[in-house]
């Protein structure tokens, strides 16, 4: 397996058992403004996608990438399967030279981009984008900019993530479930704002251990 590989299968790992460990919290957010499924949602597709990726013979990190967003396509349903498993099979096709600070950002722009095609949420819609957005603005700012190891600015960009999903509170839902309810969602943070956090927390975690 490339090392790239073997890093893509750890991080699918620890992403799937980082959401098992969150699934009641996050079922508990989308029970105050959704249908209460995203915890179990997330769970069932993240370890079917653990599953798919340590079978793969001899994967690169596209490899793992495509079987996972596939996976999270078939597993995960409601609105965010397509637009976590959809985003992550079309940006997985950035890394098909390997995983550096310029392939991990072109990943990252595709794949907010076809979030923000898919789902057509922007900033202040109060979805994953408020998470996604800020950490991959930057994420590449600081790339491009900070003379510093390339694991410094996915540190960044999970704090700023951090900082999208505390936004996400005091703003009203314009897309997805929780937009039905209107001013009754403004004061409750986002589950998939959420769940992309922790997903950008297992990736620091993987990244900074190798
Ligand atoms: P469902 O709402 O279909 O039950 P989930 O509960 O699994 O699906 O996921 C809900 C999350 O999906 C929301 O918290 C929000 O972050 C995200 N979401 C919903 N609709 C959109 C959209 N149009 N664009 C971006 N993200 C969205
Ligand atoms: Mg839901
Ligand atoms: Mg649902």
């Amino acid at each position: 397996m490339t090392e790239d590989g073997a890093a893509a299968v750890a991080a699918v790992e620890a992403v799937a058992e980082r959401i098992e460990a969150e699934r009641d919290h996050l079922t508990d957010l989308d029970s105050a403004i959704g249908d209460a499924d995203h915890g179990g949602n997330m769970a069932r597709g993240w370890a079917a996608a653990a599953e798919e990726a340590r079978d793969l013979d001899d994967p690169d990190a596209e490899a793992v990438a495509k079987t996972v967003g596939k996976t999270l396509m078939s597993e995960v349903g409601g609105a965010s399967g397509p637009l976590f498993g959809g985003s992550l099979v079309f940006a997985a096709a950035e890394l098909d030279d390997g995983v550096d600070a310029e392939t991990a950002v072109s990943f990252a722009e595709t794949y907010l981009e076809k979030v923000e095609d898919r789902g057509d949420a922007r900033i202040g819609d109060q979805t994953m984008v408020d998470a996604l957005t800020p950490a991959v603005h930057t994420f590449k700012k600081s790339i491009e900019t900070d003379d510093r190891p390339p694991i410094e600015a996915l540190a960044k960009a999970v704090d700023a993530a951090e900082r999208g999903v505390a936004f996400t509170v005091p703003i009203r839902a314009r897309k997805g479930r929780a937009s039905y309810l209107g001013w009754r969602s403004v004061g409750h943070q986002d589950p998939g704002a959420t769940s992309t956090l922790f997903i950008l927390e297992e990736l620091l975690a993987v990244a900074a251990d190798r």
